[in-house]
């Protein structure tokens, strides 16, 4: 057996953990040679395993999935018995494989890691157990799981009651008969769903209290699904590494049928194909938006509501076990087995606590507002402080006596899960701000431990001692997480995942939702870029390409990655009326653009003949401001339908009534044809803003991209002519200049929708090189004294980003008040994308509000 650690024992490594992830941790560092000490306060491996013996404690990940994959000898050797596996069996394995790789020589069971402490000067850690044990290692890993810290017990009078009292994270190892008890189950997520129906077999008399209903499906347990047995025996190595590369570490063919656009027969088979199949992911599948998608959500949560009030015989039990308060999925959603059938038993009773709620535990059971109930035991079935509750029950103190429950303060702070600035050669598998719970649990465990041992190799060869990252590169990290969660329904969600179970825990969505293989790519891009956004240092000296991994919006790259798959040639190799022709194909396919009160379309006069434009009226009562606003494409491309969903969205975000001008086009009306269009636009939307339903002398102009260029023309154009009085100047994304030297066109020119060939190809379109500097073409180049109020909207990715912060540096010099509004992660095109890219829409809001602002009465 091992050897408990002496006081000045030295290691390379320490371990929190003996479950799936140290186990792994431990092989992969024994084989570099590193010499290693697992602690683990369980008395055997197996951490959530070990832990969680109530009846019932089954995966709910397929088992054929929720494996080991590193070593395809193992696999050879161990053959799963169900679809779901038990605890004992998932803990026989978890023991076989100590046994097959003979772990357990540098494990120290029974021993709990009391503080790991930075050393600057030895550059080492110094760790502490709660048995006196004080050791140094060089690198200190936590593999001490995400559900592994039981919450704490938040119900008053616990400690009076005097029968039996269980949890299901900490269940006696010799198991409970409750044969004839009257039993008490608190908590009604993952573990009480499984427990209760176990119990019930058992118990004379169940009571239920459910604080939270959850959603669950039926798991079908059974063999192995012969499906995927034939896939895994077929190409072993080719499913595994489908797992690795897919959404959620299972290999899943993902959907693009929409909840929103499916018709009701197609959205009930997919439903019931889902229901069957009895797999998380399936049902949280049903449809490609139905995580981000409030209405999409509804049609599951509302099929899965169906069936619980078609199992549940009580009208009122039904009712009470279907959940109404969060999204599906937004919170754990659970398998079971028998679970809402188990209600039907006429000895067990179901006790809501909204409605009922305990005032105490008593001597001899439960009191509740309205009765008191008498029990022989209870079971808390009431979860994890998740995610984090493991990590900082451990005194972590990192550089400069940094504490880590003080960093964390306000909800964790991580580079990729991994590693968190401060703490140097401080690891952390499936840490917050990875996918973590959001995945295959074992899927993500290989690939953390492969990274942290493959980073160790990597240092050791390049002659290192230390890595940490840099604020920047965790600061990007999280905030890349944040977006992420951002475009889901999982932040409006009381959930574990968002810290929400727990008194006081921050609210933070505490894993990365943007799914296992992109996850994967973005730490594999890490490295490949010289470990971006660490610094290492060691003897020789130190290293640190600094920066931050991923700074697009999720959505955004997803837009740009279905675009590369439609494989469309670039515009600039297309005449002006092919290139009309794809834009208009691709407007078709948008999703429902959002109402307004009213929409008509007119005639206004144009220096060469009728405009055509388009009314947007707010469904408030009127009157409104005006905006004239004028669409984007480069003086080329657009019309009237092309930026209709943001003029949509503008008029209702903003309350003001927008006539969108349909101004004329290049080739056929070359500069400054645009530029006079929308100087008479703006004067005769001006003069009748009365007749159009909007308030005299509350006229603004707003455009995008070209249409911002003849938008910024018209306001230096009305000052000249004394008039029309212009309240604001919204400029999304302008085209203010012809020069294409500033850097933005060198760092987005190519790969972002508007590319610099793209640009080149308007500017001849529209404009003579003579002229191009021609303040009509160029308005950075005119008299920027005496202009309205402006609101610059710029995006990170655009080629036209610097000249649009240029034409704003230019308005503030001139004494004009400007609002700049950063499109953080987003494209020149995405902002404009509603409905399809969720991230723009708090660009918008803000763009709604600052055109707000334009107009004296605005709130
Ligand atoms: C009931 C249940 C069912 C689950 N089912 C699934 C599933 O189907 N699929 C899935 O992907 N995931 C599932 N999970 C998540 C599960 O936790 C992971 O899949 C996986 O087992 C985690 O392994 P780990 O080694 O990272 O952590 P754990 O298994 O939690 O092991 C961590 C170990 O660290 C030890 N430890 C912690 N702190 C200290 C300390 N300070 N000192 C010493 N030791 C310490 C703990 O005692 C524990 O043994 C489930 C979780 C639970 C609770």
């Amino acid at each position: 057996m091992n050897k408990p650690a002496e006081a000045t024992d030295r290691f390379d490594a320490v371990v929190v953990g003996a479950g799936f992830s140290g186990l792994y941790m431990l092989y992969r560092l024994r084989r570099l040679g590193l010499s290693v000490k697992v602690f683990d306060s369980a008395d055997d491996v197996g951490g959530t395993w070990y832990w969680n013996r109530y009846p019932g404690a089954r995966c709910d990940i397929p088992t054929t999935d929720y494996t080991y994959s590193f070593d395809p000898e193992l696999e050879k050797e161990w053959t799963w018995s169900e679809k779901y596996a038990t605890q004992p069996e998932i803990l026989d394995y978890l023991r076989f494989v100590a046994d097959r790789y003979g772990l357990r020589a540098d494990i120290e069971f029974a021993t709990s890691v009391a503080s790991a402490h930075w050393d600057e000067q030895e550059r080492r850690w110094s760790i502490t157990t709660d048995r006196g044990t004080r050791l140094r290692c060089r690198y200190y890993i936590m593999a001490s799981g995400c559900l592994s810290m039981p919450k704490s017990l938040d119900i008053k009078g616990t400690e009076r009651f005097a029968g039996e009292v269980y949890f299901t994270s900490r269940w006696p190892h010799e198991g409970v008969d409750f044969t004839g008890q009257r039993v008490a189950v608190i908590g009604t997520g993952s573990s009480g769903i499984q427990a209760i129906p176990l119990i019930a077999r058992q118990a004379s008399q169940l009571t239920v209290f459910q604080r939270t209903p959850n959603f669950s499906v039926p798991a079908h347990n059974g063999p192995a699904p012969a499906g995927r047995l034939t896939r895994l025996a077929q190409d072993r190595d080719e499913y595994r590494d489908a797992a690795r590369w897919s959404p959620g570490g299972v290999p899943v063919e993902p959907t693009d049928v929409l909840g929103v656009t499916a018709s009701e027969s197609v959205a009930r088979e997919r439903f019931e194909d889902a229901w069957k199949a009895g797999q998380l992911f399936s049902i949280l599948g049903v449809f490609a938006d139905q995580g981000v998608n409030p209405k999409s959500n509804g049609i599951v949560a509302e099929m899965i509501r169906e069936k619980i009030r078609s199992i549940v015989h009580d009208p009122r039990t039904a009712d009470a076990l279907c959940p109404t308060d969060h999204y599906f999925g937004t919170k754990r959603p659970c398998l079971d087995t028998g679970y809402f059938e188990t209600y039907n038993l006429p000895h067990v009773r179901l006790v809501d606590l909204r409605r009922q709620p305990i005032t105490s535990i008593t001597e001899d059971g439960i009191d509740t507002a309205d009765e008191s109930f008498g029990f022989d035991a209870i079971v808390y079935a009431t979860g994890f402080d998740a995610m984090t509750g493991a990590v900082a029950a451990v005194d972590v103190t990192g550089r400069d006596g940094l504490s880590l429950t003080e960093k964390w303060a306000a909800g964790p702070s991580t580079y990729l899960g991994l590693m968190t600035a401060g703490f140097p050669n401080f690891f952390m598998i499936t840490g917050p701000g990875s996918p973590s719970v959001l995945s295959n649990m074992a899927v993500s465990i290989e690939q953390h431990v492969d990274w942290v041992a493959d980073c160790l190799k990597d240092m050791r060869t390049e002659g290192f001692e230390t890595i940490e990252p840099t604020p920047l590169a965790e600061s990007g990290w999280d905030q890349h997480v944040r977006d992420c969660g951002a475009i889901t329904l999982h932040p409006t969600a009381n959930s574990w995942y968002m810290g929400a179970n727990v008194p006081g825990k921050p609210r933070v969505f505490l894993p990365y939702i943007g799914g296992v293989a992109v996850y994967r790519q973005a730490c594999d891009d890490v490295v490949a870029r010289d470990y971006l956004g660490f610094r290492r240092t060691g003897p020789g000296g130190e290293r640190c390409l600094d920066g931050v991994i991923r700074r697009m919006q999720p959505d955004v790259s997803l837009v740009l990655q279905l675009m590369a798959k439609l494989g469309l040639p670039p515009m600039e190799t297309l005449s002006a009326d092919e290139a009309r022709a794809m834009m208009g194909a691709a407007a078709a396919t948008r999703p429902p653009s959002p109402e307004v009160g009213e929409v008509t379309d007119g005639l206004m006069p144009g220096p060469a003949g009728d405009l055509p434009y388009r009314l947007y009226r707010p469904p408030s009562a009127g009157p409104h401001p005006v905006v004239v606003y004028f669409h984007g494409g480069g003086w080329v491309l657009g019309d009237l339908d092309s930026d209709d969903p943001l003029c949509r969205d503008l008029c209702v975000r903003s309350d003001t009534v927008i006539v969108s001008v349909n101004y004329r086009h290049s080739p056929e009306a070359r500069f400054p044809a645009a530029a006079d269009d929308a100087f008479a636009a703006l004067r005769w939307t001006a003069s009748h803003a009365a007749e159009l339903g909007g308030i005299p002398g509350q006229v603004a102009v707003a455009g995008w991209s070209a249409g911002g260029n003849i938008a910024a023309v018209a306001c230096q154009r009305a000052r000249d002519a004394g008039g029309p009085r212009v309240s604001g100047q919204l400029l999304i994304s302008p085209v203010t200049d012809s020069d294409m030297t500033r850097p933005s066109y060198a760092e987005n020119g190519d790969g972002y929708v508007l590319t610099t060939p793209l640009m080149h190809w308007f500017w001849d379109y529209y404009a003579d090189p003579a002229d191009r500097g021609d303040p009509r073409a160029a308005p950075l180049r005119g008299n920027l004294d005496g202009l309205p109020p402006a609101c610059v909207v710029t995006a990170d990715f655009d080629p036209l980003r610097d000249e649009g912060l240029a034409y704003a540096d230019a308005l503030e010099a001139s004494g004009a008040q400007v609002r700049r509004v950063r499109a953080r992660g987003h494209t020149h095109t995405s902002v404009t994308m509603v409905g399809v890219v969720i991230s723009g829409a708090p660009v918008r809001a803000e763009i709604a509000e600052a055109l707000r602002n334009f107009f004296p009465s605005a709130p």
